[in-house]
C-alpha cells in the first residue's frame, strides 16, 4: 500500500487561490457539496466519502488545463483528471487516492471540427456522446457516433479508456487519430501528423514521424488529452438486425465458434455480445418479480422466467450494416453459419436510411440500461469485472464457467456477457449488490479478488478495472518479473517528475509515492 504525501491546508489554499485565478471562482468546487459530486456513484466500499478529493477545478481551454498543471507541479498537489466522469462500474467520477484535486474537464466541451467527407471529428474530452449525436443530427451530417451501453459519458473518456461500443467502430481505441495532451510538466504536445505546423493530416494519418504515442495516453496517467481526432461511420444505406436467443446455456460455445470466421473475415464488421438471460431480464424488472427466493437464483427459475419473458439463456444480435445488398447476401452466410452450429431462433429487422433511428443500430441517447443494478432491489451497486478470452467456443466457455461458479460460491448471481472482437472476446461481467448491505458489498469485494486471482491463474487478464484494484490487476501482468510496470515506472518518472498526475491509476504510482510506501 502507497502512502500519500501530505498537502498542508496552507498549500492547498495557496493553490485553489491560484486556481481561482485562472479559471475564476465559480470553478473551484472545494466545499462538502462540490467534494462530494466526486464519489462512486456504486461504491463497493461502505463510506465512498473516504475516497473523497480535497477539491475540484474545471478549466475551459487546453491553456487554463497548462497553467493548473504548473502551479500543481510547483505545490507538489496531485490532480486527477475526469473528462465527463461516468466511468461507471469501475469507480465513476471517484479518485483512486483521497488528498488530490480533481481536474474536472467538463465545460472543456466544444466539437471543434466535423468533417463529413473524411469522417471524423475533433472533439474536446467534455463533449458528451449525446451532444455529438445531436450535434450531428442538427447539422445534418451524415455521420455515425458508436456509444457503450450508456450514452452519458464522455466520447473523449471512453476512448482513452478503450470503451466498447456495438457498431463497425465499437472498438473505440482504434478510432482515435491524433491527440492534443498537457503533460504533467505543463508542457503542450501534439501527436502523429499534429507536430507538423500546417498539416491537414492530423486526424488522418495515425503515426506521423518517429514512434507514435496516441497509444502511450489511453489507461494511463502519462498526460491530459484536451483534444483527439477521432474516426466516425458514414450513415449506412441500410442496416439488418439478425436477433437470435440460444435456448440453452451450453449452446454458447458453438454460437462463438459460428461466430469467429465471420469476424475474422469482415463479413460481420460489429460487435455482437452473447449476453446471459439474466442481463436481458434486469433491463425490464427488478429479480423479485421473476424469483422471490434467497441467494443466488437457482437455474430452473432461469429457465423458467427466461421462457415466460420469450429470451433465451444466450442473446444477441448480429447487425450487418452499410449496402443493402451487401448486407442481404452477407445476412445468408451468418444465418447458414448459425443454422449449421446450433439450436438457434431468428429475429429479423431491418432499417433503411431516412426511417427512425431507433430501429437503426445508431446507438441513441440512453441511461435505461443503468436500470439493471437494481436488480436485487437497490439501492444497487455494481462492481464490473471484465476479463479478455480468446475468441474459441472452448477457451470462452471455460472462462465462463469458472466465473460462474466463483460468482455463485460467493452468493451472487453471475450477470454476463461476451463482446466480440476481431480476435477475442471482452467478457464482461457484473457483480450487482445492495448498497445498504454491508455484509453484501463486503461480499462483492472479496469475490472481486478472487475473480482476478483466478483468472490470472488461467492467464486470462482484465482489459479494465475499477480504479480500487488497479494494482492487483497491474500485478498480474507480471511476465518478467514485472518488465512492464517498471518501464510504466520509468516513464511515469520521466514525464511527471513531481509526481503530480493521477498517482496510482493502472498501478502506476510516481515516485515520492512508491519512495513513501
Ligand atoms: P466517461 O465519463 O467517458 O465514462 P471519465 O471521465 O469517467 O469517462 O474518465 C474515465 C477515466 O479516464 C478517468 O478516471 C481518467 O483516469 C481517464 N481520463 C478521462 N479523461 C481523460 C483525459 N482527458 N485525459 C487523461 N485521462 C483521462
Amino acid at each position: 500500500m502507497m502512502s500519500m504525501p501530505i498537502v498542508s491546508p496552507a498549500a492547498l489554499r495557496r493553490t485553489l487561490q491560484a486556481f481561482e485565478r485562472i479559471v475564476g471562482p465559480d470553478h473551484v468546487y472545494a466545499d462538502v457539496e462540490g467534494r462530494h459530486g466526486y464519489t462512486d456513484a456504486f461504491s463497493p466500499f461502505d463510506d465512498p466519502a473516504a475516497q473523497e478529493p480535497l477539491a475540484a477545478v474545471a478549466p475551459a481551454s487546453a491553456e487554463e488545463v497548462q497553467a493548473i498543471v504548473r502551479i500543481a507541479a510547483e505545490q507538489g498537489i496531485a490532480l486527477w483528471p475526469i473528462s465527463r466522469g461516468k466511468n461507471f462500474g469501475y469507480g465513476g467520477a471517484s479518485p483512486r487516492i483521497p488528498g488530490i484535486v480533481m481536474l474536472d474537464l467538463v465545460r472543456m466541451n466544444r466539437i471543434i471540427e466535423v468533417d463529413p467527407d473524411m469522417g471524423y471529428a475533433i472533439l474536446e474530452p467534455g463533449v458528451g456522446f449525446d451532444d455529438l449525436y445531436h450535434y450531428l443530427i442538427d447539422h445534418r451530417i451524415p455521420l455515425w457516433t458508436s456509444a457503450p451501453a450508456h450514452t452519458w459519458g464522455s466520447v473523449v473518456g471512453n476512448a482513452l479508456e478503450r470503451g466498447v461500443g456495438y457498431t463497425p467502430y465499437g472498438e473505440h481505441a482504434a478510432q482515435v487519430c491524433g491527440l492534443e495532451v498537457v503533460l504533467p510538466t505543463g508542457e503542450l504536445v501534439r501527436t502523429g501528423m499534429g507536430a507538423m505546423p500546417g498539416s491537414k493530416a492530423w486526424p488522418l494519418f495515425k503515426y506521423g514521424f518517429g514512434p507514435s504515442w496516441d497509444g502511450m495516453f489511453m489507461q494511463s496517467n502519462f498526460g491530459i488529452v484536451t483534444k483527439m481526432g477521432l474516426w466516425l461511420m458514414p450513415e449506412p444505406e441500410a442496416t439488418l438486425n439478425l436477433s437470435m436467443s440460444l435456448p440453452r446455456v451450453e449452446d454458447l460455445p458453438a454460437a462463438i465458434d459460428a461466430l469467429r470466421p465471420l469476424k475474422v473475415s469482415g463479413v460481420v464488421q460489429a460487435n455482437p455480445s452473447f449476453g446471459n438471460a439474466i442481463r436481458t431480464l434486469a433491463t425490464r424488472n427488478i429479480r423479485s418479480s421473476y424469483w422471490d427466493g434467497k441467494g443466488v437464483m437457482p437455474q430452473d427459475a432461469l429457465d423458467a422466467a427466461a421462457a415466460k419473458a420469450g429470451i433465451g439463456q444466450w442473446n444477441f444480435s448480429v447487425r450487418l450494416f452499410g449496402y443493402e445488398k451487401v448486407n442481404e447476401f452477407n445476412a445468408g452466410l451468418v444465418r447458414d453459419a448459425f443454422a449449421k452450429a446450433v439450436k438457434v431462433d431468428f429475429k429479423e429487422s431491418r432499417w433503411h436510411r431516412g426511417e427512425d433511428l431507433r430501429h437503426s443500430g445508431s446507438p441513441v441517447p440512453s441511461l435505461s440500461v443503468l436500470r439493471i443494478v437494481d436488480w436485487l432491489g437497490g439501492p444497487g451497486g455494481h462492481l464490473t469485472f471484465s476479463p479478455i478470452s480468446p475468441f474459441r467456443g472452448d477457451e470462452a466457455w471455460k472462462q465462463y464457467q469458472t466465473t460462474r461458479a466463483l460468482y455463485e460460491r460467493h452468493g451472487f448471481d453471475y450477470y454476463g456477457g461476451f463482446t466480440a472482437g476481431e480476435r477475442y472476446l471482452n467478457h464482461i461481467t457484473m457483480i450487482v449488490f445492495n448498497r445498504d448491505d454491508a455484509e453484501m458489498t463486503a461480499r462483492a469485494r472479496t469475490l472481486f479478488k478472487a475473480l482476478i486471482a483466478t483468472a490470472a491463474a488461467n492467464g486470462w487478464g482484465e482489459y479494465r478495472t475499477h480504479i480500487q484494484w488497479y494494482d492487483q490487476v497491474a500485478q498480474t501482468y507480471s511476465f518478467n518479473k514485472g518488465a512492464l510496470g517498471r518501464m510504466n515506472q520509468a516513464v511515469k518518472d520521466a514525464l511527471d517528475p513531481k509526481g503530480i498526475l493521477a498517482p496510482g491509476k493502472m498501478g502506476i504510482w510516481p515516485r515520492r509515492y512508491r519512495e513513501n510506501g
